[in-house]
């Protein structure tokens, strides 16, 4: 499906893959679970486009519903793998990001256990405003240290990974129970409501548009609203 003017979704994969097109060929955003690299190669085939032609496949952060396919993806286009320098072990398999501890840490290692995808070497590392094509790299940490929103000015439009969740067409913001430092994922969602685009692309969910900026900055003054609430309840 056909987001906004190049810039496509391919549906029906657990974790969102997109695609960007140019003139210079295609950058693929996130890569879904694993054995999902036949259907995203389908997709591009039907854009009239061959695997060749994707340059960059670039990560928004280390979880395995993101990086499941970038391995097989990687082998089957040539394509160079990008992620921020703050993932790039973890992308790698070098080191294994801790997780929750206690009960709300137990299904998420259970999950991860079950679901390791196979490590791939980045060739990029990238820091706050690299570009990849025409993205600019924002380092929106605390979901994970190296997660990383990705800016499309041309078009308005701007891909979060799980920095910021949406549900049912509503911003729901980082969940607590994946999120490596919640402190910090809240304090990238304020980074994210500087910034001013039309359509915000989430790792999970539909498309969120019109006034996508505005409407991050009015889910922080409802958090607001509600953390005084508490104070006084
Ligand atoms: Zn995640
Ligand atoms: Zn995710």
């Amino acid at each position: 499906m056909e987001i906004v003017e190049g810039i496509h979704q391919v549906e029906g994969i657990i974790g969102n893959v997109f695609i960007v097109g140019d003139q210079d060929g295609l950058t693929i955003v996130d890569t879904g679970m694993p054995r999902n690299a036949e259907k995203i190669l389908d997709y591009i085939r039907k854009m009239n486009h061959k695997p060749s032609d994707v340059s960059t496949i670039v990560l928004t952060h280390c979880h395995v519903d993101h990086v499941g396919s970038a391995h097989d993806l990687k082998e089957l286009t040539k394509a160079k793998v990008a992620v921020h320098e703050m993932d790039a072990d973890f992308v790698a398999g070098k080191k294994v990001l801790p997780v929750h501890k206690g009960v709300a840490g137990l299904a998420v290692r259970a999950f991860s256990g079950l679901m390791k995808p196979k490590p791939v070497q980045p060739d990029t590392a990238l820091k706050e405003n690299d570009r990849v094509g025409e993205l600019v790299v924002v380092h929106t940490p605390g979901h994970t240290p190296g997660s990383i929103s990705l800016l499309f000015p041309a078009k308005r439009a701007l891909f979060v990974g799980d920095a910021i969740r949406v549900e049912d067409d509503k911003i729901a913001g980082p969940s607590e129970q994946y999120s490596f430092n919640i402190k910090l994922a809240m304090e990238s969602v304020e980074k994210i409501a500087q910034l001013d685009f039309d359509v915000l692309l989430s790792g999970h969910g539909s498309p969120l548009r019109p006034d996508a900026s505005s409407r991050v900055r009015e889910f922080l003054v409802s958090v607001e609203q509600k953390r005084k609430y508490d104070e006084i309840t």
